[in-house]
């Protein structure tokens, strides 16, 4: 008597949960985790994943911002075969990284690359949080500072898009090493007055924040993007202060002149097509208003 309720039940609960599958297949609706409002993966894809309602920034892959950044077609990547070893043989990691590299379709935390943006030449480092939270190890340490010597050899801006959670605990002070080469290379490149603007986008923490993130010609952010060094909960323990709402936020940043701008992502191609014009042939176009 007792087993055929059970059965009955489970039977039952089973039913709309099936039905709800065959109705919303998963990823076709995203919920905003600012407004909380539901809407459509497609019109948000649209929407260059910025909420329709409340202007909330969603994160975005390496490719999605290859998309809506650089003209068609004109992307070629460099070294895309360049993987990461397990140099201090550290447990699980290389299982990590494979289970990365089949979520995202890529072998590292960011994509390098040159490519024109309104027909202006760049060379351009995308990082990418779906990849080990677009931690800094040896190889995106390597590709990114690949990419800056390319720029400098070509004579063309360089541009990176930081999203990373810091140094990769798995490389320990190989990936530490990485913020050292990163910023030597930018620093070269500055000598023969290349232009450097980077871009910080949702999170840009740690050890990318403390190098190549911040040394930028141009420093700028998305709207809301969480940028610092350490973490809130560790500063308030130290200081023994309650830290503000909007401590370590993009707009916190902006105000306290550590940011050149906070640029909306609507606005992102255009803005950035002005300052490669601008450095390129001294072009006359408008910084678009806010
Ligand atoms: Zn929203």
């Amino acid at each position: 008597m007792l087993k055929d309720i059970f059965t009955k039940k489970k039977k039952y609960a089973s039913v709309p949960s099936e039905q709800a599958k065959h109705d919303v297949p998963e990823g076709i609706m995203t919920k905003c985790p600012k407004c909380k409002k539901i809407m459509l993966t497609k019109e948000l894809d649209k929407n260059l994943r910025v909420c329709m309602n409340c202007g909330h920034h969603f994160p975005m892959n390496a490719k999605q911002r290859i998309e809506i950044l650089l003209d068609e077609n004109s992307f070629e990547e460099f070294n895309q075969g360049m993987i990461s070893e397990n140099p201090l043989g550290f447990p699980g990691y290389l299982e990590k990284i494979e289970k990365d590299r089949e979520k995202t379709s890529q072998n590292e935390a960011v994509v390098t690359g040159k490519g024109t943006i309104s027909g202006f030449p760049a060379v351009i480092a995308i990082m990418d949080s779906t990849f080990r939270m677009g931690s800094m190890g040896s190889v995106v340490g390597e590709k990114i500072t690949l990419a800056i010597e390319k720029a400098k050899e070509e004579k063309v801006p360089f541009i990176i898009f930081t999203a990373s959670g810091g140094a990769r605990m798995q490389e320990g002070v190989l990936s530490l090493m990485q913020m050292a080469k990163t910023s030597s290379a930018l620093k070269l490149f500055s000598e023969e007055q290349g232009l450097i603007i980077s871009v910080m986008t949702h999170p840009t923490t740690g050890g990318v924040s403390a190098s190549f993130a911040s040394l930028g010609d141009y420093n700028f952010a998305e709207p809301g993007a969480l940028i610092g060094f350490a973490g809130r909960r560790i500063i308030e323990q130290t200081i023994g202060e309650k830290l503000p709402e909007d401590f370590q936020t993009a707009e916190f940043l902006l105000k306290h002149g550590q940011l050149d701008a906070v640029i909306h992502r609507n606005d992102m191609k255009d803005k950035l097509a002005f300052l490669l014009d601008m450095h390129q042939t001294g072009g006359e176009h408008e910084w678009l208003q806010d």
